[in-house]
């Protein structure tokens, strides 16, 4: 594989400029855009990841990844963000991104993430195959949902923590298990992020997302898949 590249868009200098050089460090190529405007240009250049400030000067990093969304591209998006209510990380997590770092941040936790989502997509694709439920289709081959017919669009990790669960139907599984076998390497998420992107999951494929009858929550465990 040829040595990943990484786009970070920060505004602040110092933060831009320690993950830049800790990146190279690690041996990536990293190119930096200060604000949407200059992320959307560099985008050109087609990294394999970028790591996404929200709060920019001409605007919402968010724009950024809608952009790519937008045109279905699936580069990697890792959102890191100041504001840490749930509500934003719902937001930049439907949004379509990979993963969700709050602010204040270590370095090092934030490396731990990159290396984990670029793992992720270097690793071979799941076989095909079609899991359906309700009026939910979901084309593991071509990692597409649809309800009733209509394409809902996943982020990542929704669709992997959706594939883990489906593939195992009736069975609770614990939200350890889903940090070990869906997020994998990366041991920086918490249990809260699972929940996160459950909550992300139910909007898109309950009827009723207050009353799941497929992502159903064990009390004190995890979640089952219920066909
Ligand atoms: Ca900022």
């Amino acid at each position: 594989m040829s040595t990943p590249s990484i786009l970070v868009v920060e505004d602040e200098l110092s933060i831009q400029r320690g993950l830049q050089e800790q990146l190279q460090r690690e041996g990536y190529r990293v190119a930096v855009a200060g604000s949407v405007a200059q992320a959307l240009a560099a985008l050109t250049a087609r990294p394999d990841l970028v790591v996404l400030d929200r709060r920019l000067p001409d605007g919402d990093g968010l724009q950024v990844l809608h952009d790519l969304r937008a045109r279905g591209d699936r580069t990697a998006v890792i959102v890191l963000s100041a504001r840490g209510q749930p509500d934003d990380r719902v937001q930049g997590l439907e949004g379509g991104a990979d993963d969700y770092v709050g602010k204040p941040f270590h370095l090092r936790a934030r490396l731990a993430r990159i290396k984990a989502v670029l793992q992720r997509r270097s690793e071979a694709p799941v076989s095909a195959a079609t899991i359906c439920f309700g009026d939910v289709v979901l084309d593991v081959g071509a990692r597409v949902l649809r309800c009733s017919g209509r394409v809902v669009e996943l982020a990542r990790m929704e669709f992997e923590l959706l594939l883990y669960l489906a593939r195992q139907p009736g069975r609770t599984v614990s939200r350890n298990e889903l940090l070990d076998r869906v997020w994998g390497h990366d041991r920086f998420p918490t249990t809260r992020t699972i929940d996160y992107h459950v909550l992300a999951l139910r909007k898109k494929v309950e009827a009723d997302p207050a009353a799941p009858r497929h992502l159903v929550t064990v009390h004190r465990v995890g979640y089952r898949f219920d066909p």
